[in-house]
């Protein structure tokens, strides 16, 4: 039988949301239930809109879209940190808007880590997203300094969540510098960033926060929590499209440092003509910029944040994030208990990012036939279901509906007509 209660409950969460009206600015799919949002947001209208402005601009203007286009292509990047700055609690010059999520931790790396005969380890996590390890080792090698040496993990106890006091514990007196993500990207577990970065700082060990996970669903306060450096991608939650131009935010105390990777976009504007091999920073994080920026794939995030500030910035929007993980985990416990499932996210708020990690020993199988059923969700090795719905367009019935398919699966064994996972593209 549906569930009664539940569907009331739905109905009346989605009746009272004040951000429900966004919804019919993104190109939900008719029927489909879209809970991957923390891998690539959907497309909304604005985003599009810039899209094929910039397209336009480019027909139109050539060359002179760098001066004549609105904004002026050169000042994109800029323009679009003033309009991220509030989300994350910075000042938009400690913004600047280039590269990838891979990309911008190298050059934080090049930029921030400076290896003394006291201090040369580098810290990360066992449970962080690969590439972050791939950036650090190899960045350790660049500089002729061992991996087995140079680089250590903190480990996890339960496979699935960090304990903080094993990452401060893990702030010792060699440590000249950490990466740490604000939210997991498994488990969806939130940390403390401003304890962390506190107890980092008592330490003398430089913290730089990887916020793929959490930037449009958590708010940050960089400034006030005194962090020193971060970077993220902007196709998650912020919905910039496909390969989006990254963020890297550096706090204006370590503005005397010269960016470790340097190019001619990095150096004042009114200097970058002057094609003096004598690079002159840009004032700020500006000076970061390497190369031309990618237009196209800045365009439409510029789009895609006026939906942030039409929505009154990032604190509303978190409110609802908890509120649709809260409901969806009460959807789980009542519904599918018995059943196999495991929410292995924490459940307290404070600890919470924006995704339901659900995990079952037929994980995979389980997201095939979710897939059939019209649900998006994404599969983490081992185990694990990640759902997670989005404040600016998912609903409470979202939620509710996708529980009510996946019982389905469930109690009809659909998933067992998929065969078991054999490795590649997830
Ligand atoms: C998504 C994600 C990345 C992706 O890196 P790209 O360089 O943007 O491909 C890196 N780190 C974390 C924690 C992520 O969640």
């Amino acid at each position: 039988m549906f569930p009664t209660p539940l569907m009331e409950k739905a109905a009346a969460l989605d009746r009272a949301d004040p951000l429900a009206r966004f919804r019919g600015e993104f190109y939900v799919q008719p029927g489909e239930i879209y809970l991957d949002g923390n891998s690539l947001g959907l497309m909304g209208r604005p985003a599009e809109a810039a899209a094929v402005r910039a397209l336009a601009e480019w027909r139109a203007l050539g060359i002179n879209g760098w001066t004549d286009a609105s904004p002026p292509w050169v000042d994109l990047p800029e323009s679009i940190a003033a309009q991220l700055a509030p989300l994350v609690g910075a000042a938009a010059d400690e913004i600047c808007l280039t590269s990838s999520t891979t990309g911008n931790l190298h050059q934080l790396l090049a930029t921030l880590f400076v290896p003394t005969a006291q201090r040369s380890v580098i810290l990360g996590d066992q449970l962080n997203f690969s590439s972050d390890a791939h950036a650090i080792t190899s960045h350790l090698r660049l500089r002729g300094l061992d991996p087995a040496q140079h680089y250590r993990e903190v480990t996890s106890r339960d496979g699935r969540t960090l304990r903080e006091e094993d990452i401060v514990a893990a702030f010792t007196d060699d440590v000249a510098l950490a990466v740490l993500p604000a939210v997991l990207f498994t488990s969806g577990q939130l940390l403390d960033v401003a304890h962390l970065t506190r107890e980092a700082r008592a330490r003398g060990v430089m913290l730089g926060w990887d916020c793929s996970h959490s930037i449009g669903a958590v708010p940050h306060a960089f400034d006030a929590d005194g962090v020193d450096a971060a970077f993220w991608c902007s196709y998650k939650y912020l919905n910039g499209g496909p390969g989006a131009v990254g963020g890297l935010y550096l706090n204006r105390r370590h503005f005397d440092r010269a960016p470790g990777l340097a190019g001619w976009w990095g150096v004042k504007l009114s200097r970058r003509f002057a094609m003096s091999h004598t690079h002159e920073p840009a004032a700020g994080a500006a000076a970061f910029h390497v190369g031309t920026p990618h237009l196209l794939s800045l365009a439409p995030l510029q789009g895609a944040l006026e939906i942030f500030s039409a929505a009154g910035g990032i604190a509303p929007l978190r409110a609802k994030s908890l509120a649709l993980t809260r409901f969806l985990m009460e959807a789980i416990d009542a519904e599918l208990s018995g059943l196999g499932f495991t929410i292995s996210n924490p459940r307290a708020d404070a600890q919470r990012g924006g995704h339901v990690a659900l995990a079952h020993a037929e994980a995979w199988r389980i997201c095939q036939a979710l897939k059939v059923e019209k649900v998006v969700p994404d599969f983490r090795q081992p185990d694990v279901i990640r759902l997670a719905p989005t404040a600016l367009y998912s609903s409470f019935n979202d939620c509710l509906e996708a529980v009510v398919r996946l019982k389905h699966i469930m109690t009809t064994r659909a998933y067992e007509q998929f065969a078991a996972r054999t490795g590649g593209v997830t």
